[in-house]
C-alpha cells in the first residue's frame, strides 16, 4: 500500500503531521490486509512526527536501520536507533545498503562509499548486523519495473543477500518477542 496508489503521480502531499499521522494510521488499521507473515513499513529517514507515531500508536515487532556505509549517513541511523530505543521497540539490527559496487560487466568490486561502516557501527552499538547489499543495476532495473529481485531472478547473488537478511530478520523477531527468562531465587 502506498499514498502514491491514491494521489496523482506528479501531485506533491503537502500536509501538516496531523493529516500525515491520520494517513499513516488509516494505513496500517483500515487496509484489508489479508493473511500477512509479516507487514514491513518503509519509514522516510529521520527521527519525526511520522516515526514517532508509528512507534507509540501501532504495535511493533522491531525496527530495522538501514545505512549506506558513509560516517555521514551512520549519524542519521545512531539516530534512528536511539530512537527505537527511547520508545521501546526492539532493534532487529542494521543492514548496510549500497554496500559495494558491483560491476556487471566484468563483477569487479569497488567500495565506492567505503564499507563496512555499518557493521563496525552496529558491533559497536550492540545490535545483530544483517548484511550488505550490493549497489548492483541488476537490482535497480527490476525494481524500478515493480520487480523485486528475489521474485525476479530469485536465484541470483543479489537476491540471496536479500533472503539471508529476510530470514535473520524473521529469527531476531522471535527472539525480540519470547519473553525475558525468569530468575528464580532458588536457583
Ligand atoms: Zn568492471
Amino acid at each position: 500500500m502506498s499514498m502514491g496508489f491514491l494521489v496523482d503521480e506528479s501531485a506533491p502531499m503537502i500536509w501538516r503531521g496531523p493529516m500525515v499521522q491520520s494517513a499513516l494510521l488509516q494505513m496500517v488499521r483500515d487496509v484489508a490486509w489479508d493473511g500477512l507473515d509479516v507487514l514491513v513499513i518503509d519509514m522516510p529517514p529521520g527521527t519525526g512526527d511520522i516515526h514517532l507515531t508509528l512507534a507509540q500508536r501501532v504495535p511493533l515487532s522491531g525496527g530495522v536501520v538501514v545505512s549506506t556505509p558513509q560516517d555521514i549517513a551512520l549519524i542519521d541511523a545512531r539516530k534512528g536507533l536511539e530512537m527505537f530505543r527511547k520508545v521501546a521497540v526492539p532493534v532487529l539490527g542494521i543492514v548496510e545498503n549500497m554496500s559495494y559496487y558491483c560491476c556487471p560487466n566484468c563483477g569487479h568490486r569497488e567500495d565506492i562509499f567505503g564499507h563496512g561502516g555499518a557493521k563496525t557501527e552496529s558491533e559497536k552499538l550492540g545490535v545483530p548486523f544483517l548484511g550488505e547489499i550490493p549497489l548492483h543495476s541488476k537490482i535497480r532495473e527490476l525494481s524500478d519495473l515493480g520487480k523485486p529481485i528475489v521474485i525476479a531472478d530469485p536465484d541470483s547473488e543479489q537476491a540471496k543477500v536479500y533472503c539471508t537478511l529476510a530470514e535473520t530478520v524473521l529469527k531476531n523477531i522471535d527472539q525480540a518477542q519470547k519473553p525475558a527468562p525468569r530468575i528464580s531465587m532458588e536457583d
